[in-house]
């Protein structure tokens, strides 16, 4: 049996880059840049003002102050997008509002709060230096120079810079299509009454919305019957709509043979089936040409912790993503953790972390069964207790992902 190191090292190792793709600009907001993004064109295109004022030549307001107030003429308005018809002359300013071209001659900006119109004529109080208040052509991003390169996320200031650089569509690695595939005959719907035997489906609710905080996209299949020829029938189609495919349920011992038994008819080659865990000790890997499966067990907070700990690296890497774990602190444990009879599995303990006088404290969010998702709500980090250490007492450190916070790592 794989311990978590070897799994996840197992899942990285099949984790292909997804083919490059063409998008729209707004559809690539999260992804990363398959290419460099090089201005096309001067931002800003032309010299421009940064304030509502006057354009005018520095030479002429050197002695203005309130005590000495220069007069200029205003020979005419230049709203943002339009263009000035004439030079700024000695002894003349064209008024001027934010983002308009600069007028030729003009070199200079006064805002008009240093200002008095009086007529045709502007009053000015206040001295300034040459090129106050003008945005300089291309001072953001000369043409033809590279702005982003290659393996850039997009976040929103990403996007804003390659659409003043003239991208209306970018090339990027696509989002992973994750297909979520949930098996089990007592399940019912989320807004049914669960009749005898039966319970509610959580984990394709939480699964999508794993996949989807992951940057990904669900393809959420309806409930996989409980027959072979279902089965079968689902995988292929997910086969064909996915990159990933979820699993969930049937992979624990009982019922696990016959997941396994239709992938391996199907050609799936089994890389691993179960790791040194808790939870999540009945996971399963596959591989069927460039897809990858994955067997999630049913439990609903071994699967949401086996989506955490490895799909969610395996999806991000495919996305060309390089930070791929979230931050890790040290800190102390409020509480006595034994391990008990699961010793010699690495143990993720549900935690809720406090920051007291500069030092994290980790609490556990109460009982820590696979089956209690609420210990999964309280949580804002998840602590791992290695494999060979059988407890931790109370107030000795251990390290805990920051589940919250974006990868770092
Ligand atoms: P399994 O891995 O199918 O043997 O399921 C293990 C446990 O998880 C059983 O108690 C199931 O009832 C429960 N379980 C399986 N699938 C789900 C699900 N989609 N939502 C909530 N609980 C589930
Ligand atoms: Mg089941």
């Amino acid at each position: 049996m794989l311990n978590i190191e070897e799994a996840l090292k197992e899942i990285l190792d099949y984790a292909t880059l997804l083919a490059p793709v063409t998008l729209p600009l707004d559809e690539a907001a999260g992804l990363v840049l398959a290419e460099n993004v090089a201005a096309r064109g001067n931002v800003p295109p032309f010299a421009n003002s940064a304030m509502d004022g006057f354009a005018v030549l520095a030479a002429d307001i050197q002695q203005a102050s309130e005590s000495t107030p220069v007069c200029l003429h205003i020979l005419e308005d230049v709203p943002a997008g339009s263009v000035a018809t004439q030079p700024v002359r000695h002894g003349t300013a064209i008024r001027i509002m934010t983002g308009a071209p600069l007028p030729d001659g003009a070199d200079t900006v006064v805002h008009v709060e240093v200002t008095r119109a009086e007529g045709s004529d502007v009053i000015i109080v206040l001295a300034l230096k040459n090129g106050v208040n003008v945005r300089q052509m291309g001072e953001d991003m000369k043409d033809g120079t590279i702005v982003l390169t290659a393996g850039t996320v997009l976040r929103p200031s990403e996007v804003g810079v390659c659409a003043a650089a003239g991208y209306a569509t970018v090339t990027v690695h696509p989002h992973v299509r994750v297909a979520i595939l949930t098996t089990g005959r007592e399940l019912v719907d989320a807004g049914e009454v669960p009749g005898p035997g039966q319970i509610r489906d959580a984990n394709a609710h939480s699964l999508r919305a794993q996949v989807a905080a992951m940057g990904a996209e669900p393809v959420v299949f309806a409930r996989v019957a409980d027959t072979r020829a279902a089965v079968r029938s689902a995988l292929e189609q997910a086969l064909t709509q996915a990159d990933v495919i979820l699993t969930n349920g049937g992979v624990s011992v009982g019922d696990y043979d016959f997941v396994k038994d239709v992938l391996q008819e199907m050609g799936a080659a089994l890389v691993f089936w179960r790791v040194k865990q808790k939870p999540g000790k009945p996971m399963a890997f596959w591989t069927l040409g460039s897809k990858r499966i994955i067997g999630l067990p049913g439990n609903p907070v071994s699967c949401m912790v086996c989506t955490e700990e490895y799909v969610r690296p395996l999806v991000r890497r495919m996305m060309g993503q390089t930070l791929l774990h979230r931050p890790v602190r040290t800190a102390i444990l409020d509480e006595r953790y034994s391990k008990g009879v699961d010793a010699g599995r690495t143990h993720f303990v549900r935690v809720r972390l406090q920051e007291r006088e500069g030092v994290f404290h980790a609490a556990l969010t109460g009982p820590q069964g696979s089956g209690i998702l609420t210990s999964m709500a309280l949580a804002t980090g998840i602590a791992v207790i290695p494999e060979d250490t059988l407890f931790v007492e109370a107030g000795q450190n251990v390290h805990v992902q920051l589940t919250n916070l974006p990868e770092d790592h």
